[in-house]
């Protein structure tokens, strides 16, 4: 807490520095010195400054009149031209003060810097929040009033009005032990019933630990409940990623607003201004090919010639509906749709593939092969289960198998961007855009070696929108396989582009979209848990807005790079040295 002050501290004075500061540091002013207050010191002065010239100028007068010589003096005019002096030097001094003060306390010129850049930062921001739907326009729309500013809550206060403490003898004895290893840190939940007390517990005794502090990562304002015995074991925190909104994203005629965790500066820019772009242009067409989430388990036989018996029998059509009875018992949405075998010697690698509804259905898919390899030891007795995955299915890694099979939900995305919007949101040519696609997408691509990464940066999209959404980040994998095309269409005028994802594996129920921020983002969407009407509706929903979102980003990338204003952006957005070429992929 004390290091977090601090941290605010320092940051308020890095941040907004003013000509106050200096002053605010020593206060003594050369004014101090005075006997008498400044107001009443100068009242006397003038005073006395304005009755000495008046006697004087009568005495001069005076003089003239009756052709007295001016040196001839009495004692009162000297007593009067001293004080004409005195005055006149006070006064002179007085202002002289206050123009001494200004020149030693004026601000070092790195302040004024620092202000004028805040000055910026904050027109800069002004501009963005100033978004208004369609709010792609918000790239390069005129600066509308802003209204009032809300108050702004942050995170910190929040946490510092709740503070959870570990003071109490028990909490202090139950610490000691867990950093003396006498009580596993694991079974805190068990054993004290309250998921937040026990993530307290953990985190002091880590630290204890360790010697190390955790006072960033927050700990109060997250219900440790929620993620018990299905997100996240031993927590001792979370931490906390920024959510920004890109749209409205129009797909098959519905506007969605987009959320994206990310930490990469310019990527929900980006997005947004693609997203403009599809707008202006009446919107993309989303369709979904396949839904089918695959597990593949390794069985392996004595010979060869056994396993070809048992992918003979598993890829006859004669047994399919009792393989799917089978298959099916344990859910009542993983519903097989087809097995595919593949053999390595005496090795078959099965690929069951089964829709699971609203769920992304590993859980799913995973009991139902249980399912059909339990009933498969009757026939097959000399069968030996090596592994459930056997990674012919093929989760969070890069395969072939998913590109050219799908997995999960495989989408295609398209729209056609007028000449105009080309020129005017994307600020470059059909032609351009096309010759880059090209080279970069597919030539470049394929003399990488590419494996589903003939695109910019679909994974930066797919990412963000995991995260906020609560899908399974490690999915991002294979959920980014996706290939980019362009084309000139309409005599050489417009643009049509295309994104194809044959593995986009994504969920509205189950997992990490329970959880309270991601299951907003999904209702932002509007495809949070289950579908009442149509199971699986809702996850397929999200799938097709990935798309589109990827759609997007892949636009506002590709221009960026054609229009050579990528570097240019990033210094904009991430106004730090960060290396601007991590989000150019
Ligand atoms: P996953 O298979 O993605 O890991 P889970 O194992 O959590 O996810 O499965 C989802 C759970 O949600 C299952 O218990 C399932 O019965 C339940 N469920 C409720 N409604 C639906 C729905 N519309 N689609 C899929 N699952 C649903």
């Amino acid at each position: 807490m004390e290091a977090s002050r601090l941290y605010s501290t320092k940051r308020v004075q890095s941040l907004k520095p003013t000509k106050k500061i200096p002053l605010e540091e020593d206060p003594t002013k050369a004014s101090d010195a005075l006997p008498l207050s400044l107001h009443l010191t100068n009242a006397v002065f003038f005073t006395l400054f304005f009755s000495v010239v008046y006697f004087l100028l009568s005495r001069w007068r005076e003089k003239i009149r009756t052709s007295t010589p001016l040196h001839v003096v009495t004692f009162s005019e000297i007593i009067a031209i001293l004080a004409f002096f005195a005055s006149f030097i006070y006064l002179l001094g007085f202002f002289g003060i206050d123009f001494v003060q200004s020149l030693v306390f004026r601000p070092s010129p790195d302040v004024w810097i620092a202000e004028d850049e805040e000055e910026e930062n904050e027109v800069l921001l002004a501009k963005e929040d100033a978004r208004k739907v369609p709010c792609g326009q918000a790239l390069d729309c005129l600066l509308p009033p802003l209204p009032p500013a809300a108050p702004i809550v942050t995170a910190q206060k929040v946490f510092d009005e709740k503070p959870v403490t570990v003071t109490t003898e028990e909490d202090e004895e139950i610490i000691k032990s867990v950093v003396a290893g006498t009580t596993p840190s694991y079974s805190l939940e068990s054993k004290l019933g309250d998921c937040k007390r026990a993530a307290a517990i953990r985190r002091e005794a880590l630290q204890r630990l360790t010697g190390k502090s955790l006072s960033g990562l927050p700990l109060d304002g997250f219900d440790y409940e929620s993620i018990l015995g299905q997100c996240c074991e031993m927590p001792v925190g979370y931490v906390q990623i920024p959510v920004g909104i890109a749209g409205p994203l129009l797909v098959n005629g519905r506007e969605y607003s987009v959320p994206m965790a990310t930490t990469e500066g310019c990527l929900v820019a980006s997005t947004n201004r693609g997203c403009k772009a599809i707008h202006l242009s009446g919107g993309a067409t989303s369709v979904l090919l396949k839904d089918g989430m695959t597990r593949a388990p390794c069985v392996r036989f004595g010979t060869a010639k056994r396993a070809a018996d048992l992918k003979l029998y598993l890829e006859d059509p004669d047994n399919f509906e009792t393989l799917s009875v089978v298959f099916n018992r344990s859910s009542r949405f993983g519903r097989l749709q087809g097995i595919k075998c593949a053999i390595a010697g005496k090795n078959l690698y099965i690929r069951f593939t089964c829709s699971t509804g609203d769920a992304m259905g590993m859980n799913m898919v995973s009991k139902g092969v249980q399912n059909v390899l339990d009933f498969l030891q009757t026939d097959f007795p000399d069968m030996d289960v090596i592994g459930i995955s056997g990674n012919y299915c093929s989760d969070k890694k890069p395969a072939a198998v998913n590109w050219i099979e799908g997995r999960g939900k495989s989408v295609v995305c398209e729209v056609i961007i007028k000449g105009d919007v080309v020129r005017k949101v994307l600020k470059t040519s059909v032609e351009s855009l096309v010759e880059l696609n090209m080279l970069k997408n597919l030539t470049g691509s394929a003399m990488a070696g590419a494996l589903g990464g003939f695109n910019a940066h679909a994974s930066n999209i797919v990412a963000a929108i995991y995260i906020a959404t609560g899908q399974d980040p490690a999915q991002n994998v294979e959920s980014s396989h996706c290939i980019t095309m362009m084309e000139a269409v309409n005599e050489g005028k417009d643009l049509h582009i295309s994104v194809t994802m044959p593995s986009i594996e994504v969920g509205t129920v189950g997992g990490g979209t329970q959880l309270a921020s991601q299951s907003a983002c999904l209702n932002l969407l509007g495809v949070k848990g289950a579908s009442k009407e149509t199971p699986g509706a809702n996850a397929r929903m999200l799938a097709t807005i990935v798309a589109g979102a990827v759609l997007a980003g892949e636009l506002s990338l590709m221009s960026a790079i054609a229009a050579g204003q990528l570097v240019k952006s990033h210094m904009k957005y991430n106004r730090s040295s960060k290396d601007v070429s991590k989000g150019s992929s």
